[in-house]
């Protein structure tokens, strides 16, 4: 067994949520100045130039990427051998998320992006409740994974139900045609979260990881889901609409596709769009 105090959980989150926000890691910006490489036009370079001194200064002056820092979303794997202790008044590891979360958005002067609720729209204050997803998993494994989710890109995701007479063609054209419609709209260049299979909340989940799962621009280890990768990302990159709408050869910076086992009526697809401000982190104790 191995032991866990929530107090250590929640002061982790309070720094990572920070960390997150005030600087883009290696991949993302390895990513972007190899898109940056390939790219011709002046407005889209300048755009890139921009962008890169955005980074410089958030990460030297500890300061927001962006000004929307997004919905707290986790992803917790903890193992079956993990005894939590419920530590400095701590109830739950639930409590601890929260709490790490409230006091790493205080803290850094991160905006509070969460209404209580969707109509009638009153700011929480504290950028809760976070949202979580669990997965219990063999072992004495504690792995936390957070993204900050802006509400611009998020808005132009999507799912649909195809029949499986759709086949590859149609899960292709959809996703070229989610990153169409978004346009300049998720401050592109984005990366086009996929998810295959699963029904239709299992499919929007597995879009939303698959922007998590490896390191930005990774392939696939089935090579038939990498293949599907390249060309994807080489068609959505073909629509010009470039970095922030600028026109270019750079729409998207990767593209992710995961799969999963669905039902023999059913071909789920989601896309979870993100922005060029790729803010994902991890930690494990
Ligand atoms: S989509 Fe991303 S870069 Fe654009 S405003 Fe939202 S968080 Fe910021």
């Amino acid at each position: 067994m191995k032991t866990i105090n929530l107090s250590e959980v929640r002061d982790k989150i309070k720094d990572l949520v920070q960390e997150a926000n005030f600087e883009l890691q290696d991949d993302v910006l390895q990513v972007i100045k190899d898109m940056q490489a390939k790219e011709e036009s002046p407005a889209a370079l300048s755009v890139f130039d921009q962008m890169l001194e955005n980074a410089d200064i958030a990460r030297e002056d500890r300061l927001g990427l962006c000004q929307d820092t997004g919905l707290a979303v986790f992803f917790v794997e903890v193992g079956e051998d993990v005894d939590l202790n419920k530590d400095d008044g701590l109830g739950s590891l639930r409590e601890a998320i929260e709490e790490g979360t409230r006091l790493g958005y205080e803290e850094g002067y991160l905006r509070k992006s969460v209404v209580e609720d969707p109509i009638r729209r009153k700011n929480t204050g504290d950028n809760t409740p976070a949202f979580i997803h669990w997965e219990l998993v063999p072992g004495d494994v504690f792995k936390l994974t957070f993204i900050a989710k802006g509400g611009g890109a998020e808005n132009m995701s999507q799912v649909r139900m195809f029949a499986p007479a759709a086949g590859q063609q149609g899960i292709e054209d959809f996703v070229v045609e989610v990153a169409e419609v978004g346009g300049s709209n998720p401050c592109p260049p984005i990366v086009v979260g996929v998810g295959v299979g699963g029904n239709f909340d299992f499919a929007a989940l597995l879009a939303k990881k698959s922007l998590l799962r490896r390191p930005l621009g990774s392939h696939n280890a089935d090579p038939f889901y990498a293949d599907m990768e390249k060309r994807l990302l080489e068609r959505i990159n073909n629509l010009g609409i470039g970095p922030q709408g600028m026109g270019g050869r750079c729409t998207a910076l990767a593209v992710h596709v995961e799969s999963h086992p669905c039902h023999i009526a059913s071909m789920p697809a989601a896309v979870n769009i993100q922005c060029h401000s790729h803010r994902v982190l991890s930690f494990e104790l």
